[in-house]
C-alpha cells in the first residue's frame, strides 16, 4: 500500500477505535486529528476537547486561537498549516472533565499506553522533520518527566532519526504558565526556534 493509502486506513482505524471504551475509561470517540501524510511538520497535543469533537479539528476553540497567534508569529498560516501539515494528540478521544471541574481530565497512563500505538504509526508513516509538542502530557513524551517547563521551553531537541522536536507550553486559558511575564520570553524563543525550522523548509510559503 502507499503512504496514502496506509494513511487514511489508519485514520479510518484511528476513528473507529473503542480500545477506552471497552477499558472501562471515559472517553468520547471519535479521534480527532487533521492533516496530511505528506506533512512535514507535525503538533502533538494532549487530547481534544469537547469543541475539538464537535467541529472535527484539533485546536478548534480557545486554546487553538492561542496556539495559531503563536504559530502566525512564527510565520505559519493558521489555514496554510491545517490543510498540509498534521495535528494529533497523545491520546485522541476526549477524555471528559475532570472531577474537581477545573478544566478537561488529564488522560491516565493506562489511556496514553492504550493509545501509543496509534501515535507511533503517525510519526512513522507521516515522518516529520519538526514535532511541536503542546503541554506537558506530550512534552513528557521526549523530555525527563521531572523536568521543569521553565528548564525546557525556548530549546530544542533533535531525535537519532534527525527530527527537531520544539516543545510549547499548553495555549490553553485555564493555563497560568503561559500568562506568567518570565515565561513569555521563553515563548518568545520557541517561537523563534519553530520560525527557524519553518524558514529553512518551506522559505515563505505558507507565510
Ligand atoms: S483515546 Fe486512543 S486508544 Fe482510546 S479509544 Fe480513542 S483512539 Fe482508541
Amino acid at each position: 500500500m502507499s503512504d496514502q493509502n496506509n494513511f487514511a486506513e489508519l485514520q479510518t482505524r484511528m476513528r473507529a477505535c473503542r480500545l477506552c471504551v471497552e477499558g472501562g475509561y471515559q472517553v468520547t470517540p471519535p479521534a480527532v486529528t487533521q492533516g496530511q501524510v505528506t506533512a512535514r511538520m507535525m503538533t502533538i497535543g494532549q487530547a481534544p476537547g469537547i469543541t475539538e469533537v464537535e467541529a472535527k479539528r484539533p485546536f478548534n476553540a480557545g486554546s487553538g486561537t492561542r496556539l495559531f497567534a503563536w504559530l502566525r508569529e512564527a510565520g505559519i498560516d493558521e489555514d496554510w498549516f491545517r490543510s498540509t501539515q498534521y495535528m494529533s494528540s497523545v491520546t485522541k478521544c476526549y477524555p471528559g472533565r475532570s472531577k474537581s471541574g477545573g478544566g478537561d481530565r488529564v488522560p491516565s497512563r493506562a489511556e496514553q499506553k492504550l493509545c501509543r500505538p496509534f501515535l507511533e504509526e503517525e510519526i512513522a508513516l507521516v515522518n516529520p522533520e519538526l514535532i511541536i509538542l503542546i503541554g506537558g502530557l506530550a512534552i513528557k513524551l521526549f523530555f525527563p518527566a521531572k523536568a521543569k517547563l521553565t528548564e525546557i521551553i525556548g530549546t530544542q531537541m533533535q531525535t537519532v532519526e534527525g527530527r527537531w522536536i520544539v516543545p510549547v507550553p499548553h495555549p490553553s486559558g485555564a493555563s497560568r504558565w503561559h500568562q506568567i511575564k518570565e515565561n513569555q520570553a521563553l515563548i518568545q524563543k520557541a517561537i523563534g526556534l519553530i520560525r527557524g525550522h519553518k524558514e529553512r523548509m518551506f522559505g515563505e510559503e505558507g507565510n
